[in-house]
């Protein structure tokens, strides 16, 4: 028999898209409990639910109130707990659904956004001494003034993330539509394959540039609170990822993963002169406008004069093109270009901390593919390459094989437990 465990488990917008899918969900918990273990189940709501609520308030106005936008928004997750508890009552398991104000989920009182202060677990843990199965509804909590607020788009991971370090769980589970987390994205690499294991580091740097899995605030959470998080399908009972500190990795490879996004736009200064305070004029007006800028790259050229690129969010290429349309002339730049396409690839890996080479390896397999560079970033476990957005899959393609990553694991360089040598690419025929 297996020792009884207090488990969270999540189910993402897809695992309760329709009655059906709530059943199995009803299932998955009901087995659980009858092993024995403590069960608080975390949920979103159906998919698509929240999208149509956001779509029928922008049809009233583009600028509805936040506060009403958090309680229509809300409902959502509402909706899929109460279906939950009366789909497991009718099997004949004892549950309790709570909304985010009736846990006490404390947020700060950004809505749309908010952040989770703190959580009372005494709620929970009274219904589950009761023996009941305690489904809480996701990405919601309340403000110090009982304002119903949400945590921003994919927040029920972080609810699940949150309640489980409030409890002290033994386990959470993320239960989506994808099987784990993957080598790289399997719809772009078909020899792409499921990570075992990956750590929080890698996990946070893969989340933010494409790979879709985890909330990043959820990962960020659960580093800081030390809980494991197993991702894996609610659609078959498959093993699935299990994202964790990284000394406890037992598989450490080299690189985790390749990913790849077409999330960013890239502006060019042409022939700015040279000379200190430039770049503070050229940055300025854009950060006043809250735009997030990324890769920065400054090519000194000859005559004092320099080309200034760096990328933004696709989403505040528009704005922040303007805004620097506006700064060309003030600081005698010939011209400023902008460019909508490009894509980035990054290689993530904790490897990287102990190993050389890896660059170098990248920027290789690239050039094999005849792939011109147009930036390079890089973070001491992740290296990313700005390339024209039509080779982004022959890209991830060719970094998944230069750095071993293809099914099966011939190659014992992408540990790097052992040996320290850097994967070489290998030569083609
Ligand atoms: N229902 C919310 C959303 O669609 C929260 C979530 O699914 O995690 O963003
Ligand atoms: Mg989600």
């Amino acid at each position: 028999m297996e020792k009884m465990a207090l488990i969270v488990q999540k189910y993402g917008g897809t695992s309760v898209a329709n009655l059906e899918r709530i059943k199995e969900v009803a299932r998955r918990a009901a087995k659980t409990f009858d092993r024995g273990n403590d069960i608080v189940v975390v949920l979103s709501a159906m998919a698509g639910e929240t999208d149509r609520f956001i779509e029928l308030a922008n049809r009233i106005s583009h600028s509805v109130n936040k506060r009403e936008l958090d309680v229509l928004l809300a409902t959502g997750e509402q909706s899929t707990v109460a279906l939950l508890a009366m789909t497991l009552e009718s099997i004949g398991y004892p549950s309790a659904s709570l909304l985010g104000h009736q846990v006490k989920i404390h947020t700060d009182s950004f809505f749309g956004s908010a952040r989770i202060a703190d959580i009372d677990s005494d709620n929970i843990k009274k219904l589950l001494g009761q023996k009941k199965i305690v489904i809480i509804a996701g990405f919601q909590g309340c403000d110090q003034h009982q304002n119903i607020t949400t945590l921003g788009r994919g927040g029920s991971d972080t609810s699940a993330v949150a309640v489980a370090a409030a409890i002290k769980a033994d386990k959470c589970e993320i239960y989506t539509d994808v099987e784990g987390v993957f080598t790289a994205d399997p719809n772009i690499c078909s020899k792409a394959r499921k990570l075992k294991e990956i750590s929080y580091e890698e996990m946070l740097e893969m989340a933010s540039i494409g790979a879709k899995v985890l909330q990043t605030r959820s990962v960020e959470f659960a580093k800081k609170y030390n809980v494991a998080l197993h991702v894996r399908s609610s659609f078959n009972d498959k093993e699935g990822t299990v994202v964790l500190e990284e000394n406890l990795i037992t598989e450490k490879m080299v690189v985790a993963g390749i990913t790849s996004s077409k999330n960013e736009a890239l502006i060019t200064f042409k022939k700015v002169p040279d000379t200190p305070g430039i770049a503070a004029k050229i940055f300025k007006p854009i950060a006043e406008a809250n735009i997030i800028v990324d890769m920065i790259v400054q090519n000194s050229l000859k005559d004092q004069q320099t080309d200034i690129s760096f990328t933004v969010p696709i989403s505040d290429f528009k704005k922040a093109f303007e805004l620097s349309e506006k700064v060309v002339k003030k600081i005698a730049s010939q011209e400023v270009v902008g460019d909508k396409n490009i894509a980035r690839v990054s290689v993530t890996g904790v490897g990287m901390k102990s190993h050389s080479g890896i660059a170098s390896t990248m920027f290789s397999a690239l050039a094999q593919e005849n792939i011109n560079i147009i930036i390079v970033s890089t973070s001491e476990i992740r290296i990313s390459c700005l390339i024209e957005a039509k080779y982004a899959e022959l890209a991830v393609r060719t970094l998944h094989t230069a750095f071993n990553l293809d099914n099966d694991k011939s190659n014992v360089s992408l540990y790097y437990g052992g040996k320290k040598t850097a994967p070489k690419i290998t030569a083609k025929s």
